[in-house]
């Protein structure tokens, strides 16, 4: 097996060996349509090691965890924690990342949930519209009117509610030694 493939095998905990190429990860996924390769392509490349075209793509940043592909394949490999492994390497290498709305939104998700115990989706939208620049694009106006009508029918809190061992949660994020 080659190196990178070994080490993506152990940070996932995937038997990427067992890939026979049937393609049925790839006929489920929801998101394929964003990746440069399809999902069983995804594998097939990391077996190869072919590392640097892995760590520089828009595919890892697109998967949603759904783990469609998982449930579906034969031999029980999920892609989300392949993916996972593999974006957690780009940002340890420093590696450019093609997409940035994602990480934005990654970024004000989690330090939402680490300011405030659990998410508060008011603050964790303004943060992640301004850090993504989203409202410098066409359409926002009209998505923002339809946030506007949540927030007038009371479906998004303005104020962050107070959650009990808030210090604790932070503490978990500040021991993980995540960088946000
Ligand atoms: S469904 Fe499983 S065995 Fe089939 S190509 Fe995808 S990962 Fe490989
Ligand atoms: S977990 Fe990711 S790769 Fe798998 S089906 Fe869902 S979006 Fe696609």
């Amino acid at each position: 097996m080659h190196p990178f493939a070994k080490e993506i095998q152990e940070k996932s905990g995937q038997n990427l060996s067992r890939c026979y190429q049937c393609k049925k990860c790839t006929g489920g996924c929801p998101t394929v349509c964003w990746f440069e390769w399809p999902n069983h392509g995804v594998v097939r490349m990391v077996q190869k090691g072919m590392k640097e075209e892995l760590l520089g793509s828009k595919a890892i940043w697109m998967c949603v965890t759904c783990e469609t592909c998982g449930t579906r394949c034969p031999n029980g490999i999920y892609l989300s924690p392949i993916m996972d492994a593999l974006r957690c390497l780009a940002v340890e290498e420093g590696r450019p990342l093609p997409e940035p709305a994602v990480i934005a939104f990654h970024r004000a998700f989690v330090g939402s949930a680490r300011r405030f115990g659990r998410v508060h989706e008011a603050t964790m939208l303004a943060e992640f519209m301004w850090k993504s620049k989203m409202f410098l694009q066409k359409g926002f106006v009209g998505e923002a009117l339809g946030g506007a009508k949540l927030f007038a029918k009371g479906k998004i809190p303005l104020m962050p509610s107070s959650v009990k061992g808030k210090a604790q949660v932070a503490r978990i994020f500040d021991e993980s030694g995540l960088k946000l």
